[in-house]
């Protein structure tokens, strides 16, 4: 009996990464065929959904092939919160603060995957950041630490733009973040992975410039949406940008920049210059 009892233990534990992997579910938002659509990604098959992505959603029977279709941002959230300083990596002299400190994207400079990031004319210092993003899937205000994970609907990668000239110069951070493409996220909303330690790297031009996990930030997932929902009712679809890592550089017209998430796959944008 023990022989057996150990039999079973051996093979759940060989089975155990398997089943822990499939319950990791990659929502896409896509176009294909002049329709926009919500879909669970599944190896290079995109299953279809109608409804809303957070009311439970119905698959349509329909599948299209990840090649074939254009992906989107994977939402077009209602508001876009961002986490500054929030890596000890990140802050050089400065000492950490006794609190998240938060400011605002707009929704308009969201864009998706292979979007190009545009650089305003006059923008001659904008840096990437490489993030972990966190999709809001519930109704949240006043929520407690414990139990704040449960309004995470899932994460996504996110590249928070920065112009630093404006960042130092200007009032507010209005134009320095929130120029619109300053907020490239995608390529999936990944749900069930542990978002409190993921690696989150940036490349340029396919050189690695920035990695590190999700577990260094100073103020974890749960404190962040817990702290937001104490001043802001989150609503589902927003996005909280929770802070890059390391040191970031200037990124130049005909630059590719990628930010890969673990679980969550390799968000591309090229820079170009507006006009
Ligand atoms: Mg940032």
């Amino acid at each position: 009996m023990r022989t057996k009892l150990a039999a079973v233990g051996m093979l759940l534990a060989v089975l155990a990464p398997a089943v822990s992997a499939q319950t990791v579910t990659r929502y896409v938002r896509f176009q294909a065929g002049g329709r926009v659509a919500w879909g669970i990604l599944e190896g290079e098959s995109i299953r279809e959904l109608e409804g809303n992505l957070f009311e439970a959603p119905r698959p349509t029977g329909a599948t299209h092939a990840l090649a074939g279709v254009r992906l989107l941002a994977p939402v077009e959230p209602g508001k876009v919160i961002a986490v500054g300083l929030n890596y000890r990596s990140h802050l050089g002299d400065r000492q950490p603060s006794a609190y998240p400190g938060l400011f605002a994207k707009y929704p308009t400079s969201i864009v998706g995957p292979e979007a190009d990031i545009v650089l305003p004319p006059d923008a001659n210092n904008v840096h990437y950041e490489g993030e972990m993003v966190l999709v809001i899937g519930r109704r949240a205000k006043d929520v407690p630490e414990s139990g704040a994970l449960e309004y995470v609907f899932g994460v996504t990668a996110g590249n928070d733009v920065s112009e630093r000239d404006w960042q130092r110069d200007d009032l507010q951070w209005f134009r320095a973040k929130a120029t619109d493409t300053f907020g490239p996220i995608g390529p999936v909303i990944a749900r069930g992975l542990d978002y409190d330690d993921l690696l989150v790297q940036t490349r340029l031009n396919g050189e690695t410039r920035q990695s590190e996990r999700t577990k260094d930030l100073i103020f974890d997932v749960a404190r962040i949406v817990s702290y937001v929902s104490r001043y802001v009712t989150l609503l589902p679809g927003d996005l909280i940008f929770t802070g890059t890592p390391q040191t970031t550089r200037p990124m130049q017209p005909g630059d590719v920049v990628e930010v890969e998430v673990e679980g969550v796959g390799v968000l591309r944008n090229r820079v170009v210059r507006g006009n």
